[in-house]
């Protein structure tokens, strides 16, 4: 969090201080030297030898704390393990290095004091100026390994050369939102830092007028009730990323499974995980040669336009040949109509015959989007012609399949949506938004969850947040007390019945506030079948994804099931009869494929004239093009007919 990006440090200088510091040349260094001593590299190059490596970095590091060599420029001493290798001194003045800034230790003392912190409080000093004083260092992560960093300052020993200015102070930005991360198994907390990325929040201010190609919003989003100091300072105060949700921790009938999670209907209806997803369609007017230019119009069947889809698609379009705002769209319909001139010369020429043409090329909406016109922008592109955007919306309500994540790498989908009165409740009437399986817990170790889950109901009964910074949260034992005074068990357990038969569950059940993100993977984006559709040209199977309204592939381990299972029909059914069933005449004599004569009709073997004898062979029509395109690479593949039984 703390980190910058290093610039170029011209390498001259630094080379100029190292000879002064005792480095010598090739040229000037004995044979001892040469054997015994340590090598010196400034960014890969060699330069010289040096008698003692670590002096030479001391020394070094010395002149850069007085500010006698520029702080951006990193030394790294490396003594290897086998002690005939070659000690070797690195020196790194590149641009791009992520320098992370450290307090310098000194004898196990830290050079910064509360004089200093004083000061910095007055804006008497600033950070930079602590730089320049020696009293902070910008260390790569090459000069790290030469380093023994101390934690806390009251961890600080003889044996320390750096203290962190904050213990968070080594976590990044998406990391340090976690709250009490030092109590997850550090992968939860790497998961959830790349999980974090794909939160939907409230983006930007500039929501209305902006022209992102895709853009999600969630409509309500949370300040967080367990928070860190860095989440103030990233502004998710004011630009959040979930929602506090009550979270009881329960099986629910199967429901959720295998990460699954239950969502309380009610808590949907009130406004729970609801996001708006915005993509901008565009369009341009082009300039042609020949003085020929696009049209923003409403294409006419009269017109003899090449392309004219059918008047129901254009049925939203307005007479500038645009669609409405607020106009409700879906898949296929055309929001911004255009026509372009006929593309080459040679269909120029077809104008004596059919008269001129104009190619529809309106934009129309994604097959399987749609939403309602949002905002149409009118404005000129850089060549200074005209442009037309279109931006469409369409809300999301949390559905079966969205998926959703806590800040500790604890993701999952939707199971099941249940009515509030079908829920567990508690003795106060608690009905939970949201129930986590158990079993997501045991193995993964996250037990910053559950603290962050006391930590949630003591902030919503207290009134105001919890910090659960990094190694300087709020401890638990405050929280706790904290649900005891307000009459909750220290456990954050709570007695709960079932809502279907009102029965009192057997155990307590563990439940409390969690912020819960909405992750942008939803159903409505994924979900994909295929009865018939298109085919590829060349293989004549079926296309690939689901933009293209592709199939669904019957892949090898899938089909080894159905092998396994002995229904070998049902093989033949999905490989071959609804696949790329073809018929190919092959002669008998040679093996190779034969076609029929229509003219003649005849059929004839290339090979063996048309004497030879010739059957029809059912085959994929991929196996087809593999006989042919071995022919093209001089093989001949021959296939041995047998008569069928
Ligand atoms: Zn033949």
């Amino acid at each position: 969090l703390s980190a910058i990006i290093s610039i170029e440090v011209p390498q001259e200088e630094i080379v100029n201080k190292l000879y002064e510091l005792g480095v010598q040349s090739v040229k000037e260094a004995s044979e001892d030297l040469k054997r015994e001593g340590c090598k010196v590299f400034v960014e890969g190059r060699f330069v010289g030898f040096v008698e003692n490596g670590a002096a030479l970095a001391e020394n070094f590091r010395a002149l850069r704390r007085k500010g006698q060599i520029h702080p951006h420029a990193s030394i790294y001493y490396y003594e290897p393990k086998h002690p005939k290798a070659s000690k070797r001194v690195y020196i790194h003045t590149s641009a791009g290095r992520v320098l992370r800034p450290l307090v310098i230790v000194k004898d196990g003392k830290p050079l910064l004091t509360e004089e200093h912190i004083k000061r910095i409080r007055t804006k008497e000093i600033s950070w930079r100026d602590l730089l320049h004083m020696g009293v902070i260092e910008l260390i790569d992560a090459n000069e790290e390994e030469n380093t023994y960093i101390a934690i806390k300052p009251e961890e600080v020993t003889e044996k320390h050369t750096h203290l962190e200015l904050h213990p968070a102070a080594i976590l990044g930005v998406t990391a340090s939102i976690i709250p009490y991360p030092e109590h997850n198994q550090s992968p939860r907390n790497t998961y959830e830092a790349a999980m974090a990325k794909q939160s939907l929040g409230f983006l930007s201010p500039t929501l209305l007028t902006n022209t992102y190609v895709r853009q999600h919003l969630l409509i309500y989003p949370q300040k967080q009730l367990v928070t860190t100091k860095a989440a103030k300072l990233l502004n998710l105060d004011d630009r959040p990323t979930g929602q506090n949700l009550v979270v009881a921790v329960l099986s629910f009938e199967g429901y959720n499974i295998e990460d699954a999670i239950i969502l309380n209907k009610s808590a949907i209806d009130r406004g729970l995980g609801r996001s708006f997803f915005y993509r901008l369609y565009e369009a341009e007017s082009k300039q042609y040669l020949g003085g020929m230019k696009d049209n923003f119009e409403i294409p006419s069947p009269d017109a003899n336009v090449r392309g004219y889809r059918g008047e129901k698609y254009y049925r939203l379009l307005e007479a500038d040949g645009v669609v409405a705002c607020e106009a409700v769209v879906s898949g296929g319909d055309v929001v911004i109509g255009r026509t372009s001139p006929p593309r080459f010369m040679e269909e120029y020429r077809e104008f004596e015959i059919r008269g001129p043409y104009r190619r529809d090329t309106s934009i129309s909406i994604r097959p399987s989007e749609s939403g309602v016109a949002d905002a149409i922008f009118l404005t000129e592109n850089v060549d200074g012609e005209k442009m037309y955007k279109v931006r469409v919306r369409d809300l999301r309500i949390p559905e079966i399949g969205d998926k959703f994540a806590s800040r500790h790498g604890q993701k999952g989908v939707v199971g099941i949506v249940v009515r509030q009165a079908d829920m567990p409740y508690t003795e106060d009437g608690i009905v939970p938004d949201l129930i986590i399986n158990p079993h997501a817990f045991p193995s993964r170790m996250t037990v910053g969850q559950f603290i962050e889950s006391i930590a949630g109901k003591a902030a919503a009964l207290r009134g105001y947040p919890v910090d659960g910074t990094a190694f300087a949260g709020e401890p638990v034992e405050e929280l706790v007390k904290i649900l005891e005074a307000y009459g909750f068990k220290r456990s954050g357990k709570e007695v709960m019945y079932d809502g279907r038969t009102g029965k009192k569950y057997v155990a307590d059940i563990f439940i409390g506030i969690v912020y819960y993100q909405k992750l942008h993977h939803m159903v409505a984006d994924k979900i994909h079948a295929r009865a018939r559709g298109q085919v590829q040209m060349l293989t004549k199977q079926p296309t690939e994804g689901r933009a293209r309204g592709g199939g669904l592939r019957f892949g090898e381990m899938e089909r080894d099931c159905l092998i396994a299972y002995g229904t070998s029909m049902v093989l033949k059914d999905r490989l071959l009869d609804e696949a790329d069933k073809t018929e190919v005449y092959v002669c008998e004599e040679c093996g190779l494929i034969a076609y029929y004569d229509v003219r003649t009709r005849k059929y004839v073997c290339r090979l063996c004239g048309d004497k030879a004898r010739v059957s029809k062979v059912v085959m994929a029509y991929a196996f087809k093009l593999l006989l042919q395109e071995m022919m093209s690479l001089n093989i001949a593949p021959r296939l041995r007919l047998k008569e069928k039984v």
